[in-house]
C-alpha cells in the first residue's frame, strides 16, 4: 500500500464535470490499496476574477483582505470535491489551510510554509478517509490566513506530501507531463519520462510554467517524487526525482524561455570601480532583482557600458531608480528595452560535457541571430535575444541538441 497526494490544478477542476472527474482519479487510487490526500487549486480563471475584484474594489488594498478574498476559490473546489467522493462511496472531507494548520509565515499574498500538522490527518487516512485540501493557503502566526503566491496550490501540495511522508505526489496539471521544449512553439518536443529536480527547478525558473518554482526547491528540499500528469487522459506522465533515478543520462534535457524579461543598458560609464554597486545597490534597495549581467566596452574606448535584465514589471521602476541616481551613478544614458526574450538550455549532463554552450553560439549565429547577453550555471547556458527570433531559436536549438521527435 502507498500513500499518495494527488493535486488538481484549476483545469482539472475547471467545471463540475472536471470535478467529478477528478474524483473518479482518487477512486482509481483508492481501489488499488493506496491512501490518498487530495490537494485542489480554484476552477480555471477563478483567481484571476477574485483578484480582479480586490483591484476594483481598492487600488492600495490590505494585503490580508486581499488574501482573504482570493484564497476563497480553493474552499469551493475543496468542498465540491469532498462531495463528488462522497457520492462515490468514499469517505472524503474537506480541510482549509487553517483547520489543518498549515501555519506560515507573515508575509501576506507570498507567505512561505513554516509547518504542517498532519498527525489527525494521518489518523484519518489510515482509517481510509481522504482528507480533500484547500491548496494556496495558510495561517499566519497571527492567525490571519495567507496566501502562497501564484501557482501556489503545487507547493501545497509537495509541503503536504513531505508532511505525510507520501511515496509519490502527483500534480494533474493542464499539460501531460515536461517538455523537451513548450510544445506550442516546437512541434517536435518530446514528453520526457523523468527529470531530475535540479533540471526541474531550472526548467521552473527559466520560465517552463509546469511548477511553481518553489514546489520544485521543496521538493528537492524533502525527496519528495513528484509526477506530472493530466487528468484527461490515462498516460503517465513525468517524473521529477533524484538523479540517482535517472538510467539514460542525457547532456542537454531541455530548452526553455522567458518572455518576461527586460533589458536596461546604461551607457559610457566610467571603467572605475564602485560603478557596478552605483547601479545595482539602489536596485537592490528597490527589491528590483537583476538577473543577467553584461559589461562591454563602450564606443569611445575609454568608458564601459553595462547591459542587465530585470523583471518586465519592474522595467519602469529600474528605470526611474537609476534616473533618480544619475549623478552619483554618472552616465551618458539609459536604453530600456522590453522587446527580449531569455532562451536557456538545461542540464545535468553539461558538468562533465564541454562544448554544450559553444554549440548554442554557433547555431544561432548560423541563424543569424544575435545574442545580447549571455549567463551561466552549471547546468544552464542563457543567452538574451530579440523577441522576434524566439520561435526560430526555440526549434533550431532543439535540432542541434538532438531532442526532436523521431518521425
Ligand atoms: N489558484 C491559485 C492561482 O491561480 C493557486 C494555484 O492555482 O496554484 O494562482
Ligand atoms: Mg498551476
Amino acid at each position: 500500500m502507498a500513500r499518495i497526494v494527488q493535486k488538481f490544478g484549476g483545469t482539472s477542476v475547471g467545471d463540475v464535470g472536471r470535478i467529478k472527474n477528478a474524483a473518479r482519479r482518487v477512486k482509481c487510487e483508492i481501489d488499488r490499496g493506496n491512501q490518498v490526500a487530495v490537494v485542489v487549486s480554484a476552477m480555471a480563471g477563478t483567481t484571476n476574477q477574485l483578484i480582479e475584484w480586490t483591484r476594483l474594489t481598492s487600488r492600495l488594498h490590505d494585503a490580508r483582505e486581499y488574501d482573504v478574498v482570493v484564497c476563497s476559490g480553493e474552499q469551493v473546489t475543496a468542498g465540491l470535491l469532498a462531495l463528488a467522493l462522497q457520492d462515490l462511496e468514499i469517505d472524503a472531507r474537506s480541510w482549509l489551510g487553517w483547520q489543518i494548520p498549515i501555519r506560515t509565515d507573515g508575509v501576506h499574498g507570498k507567505a512561505r510554509i513554516k509547518a504542517i500538522e498532519v498527525e489527525e490527518m494521518r489518523r484519518r487516512l489510515t482509517r481510509g478517509q481522504v482528507p480533500v485540501v484547500a491548496g494556496f493557503q495558510g495561517v499566519s502566526p497571527r492567525g490571519r490566513i495567507t496566501t502562497l503566491g501564484r501557482g501556489g496550490s503545487d507547493t501545497s501540495a509537495v509541503a503536504l506530501a513531505a508532511a505525510l511522508e507520501a511515496d509519490r505526489c502527483d500534480i494533474f496539471t493542464d499539460v501531460d507531463g515536461v517538455y523537451t521544449s513548450d510544445p506550442r512553439i516546437v512541434a517536435k518536443a518530446r514528453k520526457l519520462s523523468r527529470i531530475t529536480y535540479e533540471e526541474m527547478l531550472e526548467m521552473a525558473s527559466q520560465g517552463a510554467s509546469v511548477l511553481q518554482t518553489r514546489s520544485v526547491e521543496m521538493a528537492m528540499n524533502h525527496r519528495v517524487r513528484v509526477q506530472v500528469l493530466s487528468s484527461f487522459t490515462e498516460a503517465p506522465g513525468t517524473l521529477v526525482v533524484d538523479e540517482d533515478e535517472i538510467v539514460e543520462k542525457r547532456v542537454v534535457s531541455g530548452i526553455a524561455y522567458s518572455r518576461d524579461e527586460a533589458k536596461i543598458t546604461v551607457q559610457r560609464v566610467a571603467d572605475r570601480p564602485g560603478v557596478a554597486a552605483a547601479i545595482f545597490g539602489p536596485l537592490a534597495d528597490d527589491a528590483i532583482n537583476v538577473d543577467m549581467i553584461v559589461q562591454s566596452a563602450s564606443d569611445d574606448g575609454r568608458t564601459a557600458d553595462l547591459t542587465f535584465t530585470v523583471a518586465r514589471t519592474d522595467l519602469d521602476r529600474a528605470v526611474s531608480v537609476l534616473e533618480r541616481g544619475r549623478n552619483t551613478i554618472g552616465f551618458a544614458a539609459l536604453k530600456p528595452d522590453p522587446d527580449v526574450v531569455k532562451i536557456s538550455v538545461i542540464g545535468i549532463g553539461m558538468r562533465s560535457h564541454a562544448g554544450v554552450a559553444s554549440r548554442m553560439f554557433q547555431t544561432l549565429a548560423d541563424k543569424g541571430i544575435n545574442i545580447q547577453v549571455i549567463s551561466t550555471s552549471e547546468i544552464k547556458v542563457s543567452v538574451l535575444i530579440a523577441a522576434e527570433y524566439t520561435e526560430l531559436a526555440l526549434r533550431t536549438l532543439h535540432t542541434a541538441y538532438g531532442l526532436d521527435a523521431a518521425g
